[in-house]
């Protein structure tokens, strides 16, 4: 696999330096220079295949030169050994968990196949890396449960104090070992910028091997296409038409489903669910992105002023937006929107939806109102968390939440984290220290 920049389409360069520098010189991010198509026969099997034997077949297809097919087997069935289950919520909705995972949320995907893909190509060097993350929420859970005890590998996590859920703090603050913890007097868009002048800086680079682990890095982006095509491949048989409705913040998550689609994946439509933060929902409609300071919301993990992820989006549509339109909508929700459909769904159909998952269900609704019904058409929402991560909904609602094991033992562990503000000289007289 060959990548360029989205900055400079003459660039050229191999999976490891992408995974490893993460962000090319020009502040492009990477993509791979030809998405490959899935050959028909494969997917006409993909009924009788399983999650990773399809994430095999689609990573394959990517990576093929730069990782044998034995190792990439194995790197895919240690990153993804747990489900992806569709629950129906009405006879052509469906809720794609994805919260199954160890930090239980999807970015599991993203943060245990990097991380894996990283010890592969370490394996062979003896080198120290450091890794950098900001995270609102569910990054940093992912990252570090992800990376936790691979030798050769140091992660510095940076998150917004008081911003994250008290279970996300804790899944970020109680690794030690190899994972650290910093809580920025800040957003989380000050968090990113501080990583993002990290990587830019030439002191620090000269002194660590600095390695990102945000949703930037293409690691993180390619196990994200894989539960796209293990969706399409249950629903075929159904449906003849399938709409993928994916909350977004940076918009990796909906990045990767579009690079499943530019890979032959037969999609109709991608729908971007987002909180008040609505800058892409404004661009589609405007025509102008408008970038601006994230505000505070229910769904945490999408406050996000700037999506990064979305200039790769552009690029597959070589920023012709007329085009983009015909494939991708988008509709925004507030907070008492999210509130309400939690409540709904919960009393109308007894499930439990996060607050981001909420944003996709009302996109749905949303959708349905503008685009008219086409046959045999199915709409997935992916829910990106398991609802007991954000806690202070429920009570205001008067919902008690079962919480799965691995939190209980969370609240056994002690809590390590450092308090930072938001100034880069500041953190980086840390790291150089
Ligand atoms: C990260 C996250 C999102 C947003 O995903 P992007 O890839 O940044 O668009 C949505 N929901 C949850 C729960 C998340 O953790």
């Amino acid at each position: 696999m060959k990548l360029y920049s989205t900055k400079n389409h003459h660039l050229s360069v191999d999976l490891k330096t992408a995974v490893f520098n993460s962000l090319p010189a020009d502040k492009g991010l990477y993509m791979p220079t030809i998405l490959p198509q899935i050959d028909e026969n494969l997917m006409l099997n993909w009924g009788s295949k399983t999650l990773p034997e399809i994430a095999f077949d689609m990573a394959y297809a990517l990576l093929k030169d730069d990782i044998s097919s034995e190792d990439l087997k194995a790197i895919i069935e240690d990153a993804i050994n747990f489900e992806a289950p569709l629950h129906p919520l009405e006879k052509d909705v469906f809720v794609l968990e994805l919260f199954h995972g160890p930090s239980l949320a999807f970015k599991d995907f993203g943060g245990r196949f990097m991380s894996r893909i990283m010890a592969h190509f370490l394996k062979k060097e003896h080198k120290e890396i450091q890794i950098l993350v900001a995270t609102s929420g569910d990054t940093g859970g992912a990252v570090a449960l992800g990376f936790l005890n691979v030798p050769g590998i140091k992660v510095t996590i940076l998150y917004p104090k008081g911003k994250v859920s008290p279970i996300q703090e804790l899944q970020l603050t109680t690794n030690g070992n190899n994972i650290e913890a910093i809580a920025i007097d800040g957003t989380f868009d000050d968090c990113q910028a501080l990583v993002k002048k990290a990587f830019h800086d030439e002191e620090l680079n000269e002194k660590l091997n600095l390695t990102s682990a945000n949703s930037i890095n293409i690691s993180r982006l390619i196990p994200q296409i894989f539960y796209y095509a293990n969706t399409y491949a249950k629903l075929k048989d159904q449906f003849e038409n399938l709409i993928f409705v994916t909350p977004s913040g940076n918009f990796g998550n909906i990045a990767a489903g579009m690079m499943a689609w530019k890979m032959g994946l037969p999609v109709s439509r991608f729908i971007a669910a987002t909180n008040s933060n609505d800058i892409v929902p404004e661009y589609l409609q405007t025509g102008i992105y408008n970038a601006r300071p994230s505000v505070q919301t229910l769904a945490n993990a999408m406050d996000v002023g700037d999506p990064s992820n979305f200039v790769r989006i552009l690029d597959m549509f070589n920023n012709q937006l007329p085009v983009l339109r015909t494939m991708m909508s988008s509709y925004a929700f507030h907070d008492d929107e999210i509130r309400a459909a939690i409540s709904a769904i919960y009393q109308q159909k007894n499930y439990l939806v996060c607050p981001h998952t909420a944003t996709g269900c009302l996109a749905v609704t949303a959708d349905k109102e503008v685009h008219p019904a086409l046959d045999k058409t199915a709409y997935v929402v992916l829910a990106t968390a398991h609802p007991c991560k954000f806690p202070d909904v429920f009570e205001e609602l008067g919902i008690t939440i079962e919480e799965p094991e691995q939190v209980k033992e969370l609240y056994e562990k002690e809590k390590i984290c450092l308090e930072m503000g938001n100034s880069f000289e500041e953190f980086k007289a840390y790291l150089m220290g």
